[in-house]
């Protein structure tokens, strides 16, 4: 088993058997798979004077609690199947952090590192056009994700109060956009310090060692980066990082403050001088208290599963451990906090952004890093007392609570005839 799709349907069948008969076959296989899957072929004309073709998806997975919520991603290597698998994800995402979204997810066929800005902008521009009729408050919300920023969803925004001949848009169509566009303060930083409320909590249940603890950080990106800055402020020691392009570490802790400004003005972390360099794959078998992959699908497999040598895989990426990864973890007994808790603080600040936006509001950073704070350590332990009292990992536990949400809101919607 390999794929992020194949990885999402095991997980939730997983939950279904654990839900014991709960509802009915004919409603878990209406949760089970999307919405709609849709396909579009883009063709913006680039700054070289040339129409360029792309192929974009858009995955609605279910509607029950609300609007679809989830990021788009653009990578060259990004597929319709992998677009279902997230948008899956993020229907369980938002039902566990307590969000009023469904879930759904976007992907572009292009690579954003071999693009030029303005590029970038046309791609995103003619994206949000062919999708004029599903990027909407009430139908689907988009953010970014790998391969996409904040500049990105600017540039939805406008397209989309352009096509409407209006200043702004009216409602909350897009998340994740720059501040001075009706952004939310602290929204950068908001899946990466999630990561973080997590991994204190579950610090503080596991107990164990009283020095500094240690971490190693996948991924350098949105997610990652946040997450460096973030145990850098809860005092750990961050031992070694890597994104696509390599890896440094150090076993007495890299200069964190000296990283971030090298990721922040080059974009990775070739040129970076602090620690020693490493393979990008062999950091991940160094010894520390968390691991945390950020980067991308299926890091933590069967076959790097036995050579770990950590305490708490804290999961920032989506879909970062392969099931049989999994087993291999619960027997050598090292703590996962599964994707849909541990990187939902996105999503839950996105939900803040949103209702910002619809009610006309103002919310200050320091209120929407307290809520974060608080929404993050609450459904940790909730899922975390779930887990202890039906003695279930944390990724079964988190996904019984998460699909069991989602059914109760469909049958409280009833069917259509
Ligand atoms: P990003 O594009 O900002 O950064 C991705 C980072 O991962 C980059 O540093 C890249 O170099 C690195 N990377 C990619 N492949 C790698 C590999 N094979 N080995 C090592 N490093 C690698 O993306 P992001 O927004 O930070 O998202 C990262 C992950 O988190 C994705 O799985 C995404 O779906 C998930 N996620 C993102 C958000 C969000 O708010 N951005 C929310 C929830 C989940």
């Amino acid at each position: 088993m390999s794929t992020l799709l194949e990885h999402a349907l095991y997980n939730f069948d997983r939950a279904v058997g654990l839900l014991g008969g709960k509802y009915s076959p004919d409603l878990i296989e209406k949760v089970r798979y999307p919405k709609a899957r849709i396909e579009y072929r883009l063709s913006p004309l680039f700054t070289d004077g040339r129409l360029h073709t792309f192929q974009a998806f858009i995955v609605r997975h279910n509607e029950g609690l609300g609007p679809c919520k989830g990021g788009i991603r653009m990578s060259p290597t990004v597929t319709l199947d992998e677009v279902a698998g997230l948008a899956m994800e993020m229907t369980w995402k938002c039902a566990l952090i307590g969000v009023p979204f469904g879930g759904g997810k976007s992907g572009i066929i292009a690579d954003p590192d071999h693009l030029s800005p303005r590029d970038k902008e046309r791609i995103l521009r003619s994206f949000t056009r062919a999708a004029s009729r599903i990027i909407y408050p009430q139908v689907y919300v988009p953010a970014p994700d790998m391969g996409t920023n904040e500049r990105d969803m600017g540039h939805v925004k406008d397209a989309i109060s352009y096509s409407q001949g209006y200043a702004t848009t009216v409602g909350c169509y897009v998340t994740g956009k720059p501040v001075i566009l009706g952004g939310i303060p602290g929204r950068r930083q908001a899946t990466g310090y999630g990561v973080a409320h997590c991994v204190h909590a579950a610090m503080t249940s596991l107990g164990g060692s009283t020095s500094t603890p240690t971490a190693i950080v996948q991924g350098l990106g949105n997610v990652g980066l946040m997450a460096v800055e973030a145990f850098h402020n809860l005092g750990y020691r961050v031992v070694g990082v890597a994104d696509a392009r390599g890896a440094r570490y150090d076993a007495q802790g890299l200069d964190v403050p000296a990283l971030i400004g090298h990721i922040t003005k080059t974009g990775s972390i070739l040129g970076f001088t602090g620690g020693q360099e490493i393979d990008p794959k062999a950091v991940l078998e160094k010894p520390c208290d968390i691991l945390a992959p950020c980067a991308t699908a299926n890091q933590i497999t069967k076959d790097n599963a036995p050579r770990l040598q950590t305490r708490l895989i804290a999961e920032g990426a989506n879909s970062p451990t392969s099931p049989e990864a999994d087993a291999v973890l619960a027997q050598r007994k090292v703590f996962v906090i599964p994707d849909i808790l541990c990187n939902a603080g996105g999503v839950f600040v996105s939900y803040l952004e949103y209702t910002q936006e619809t009610q006309q509001e103002q919310v200050t950073e320091q209120e929407v890093h307290q809520r974060l704070a608080q929404r993050m350590a609450v459904k940790f332990q909730q899922v975390a007392q779930l887990a202890q009292d039906r003695k279930l990992p944390m990724r079964d536990a988190a996904m019984y609570q998460a699909v069991d949400t989602v059914c109760t809101a469909m049958v409280a919607r009833g069917y259509l005839p």
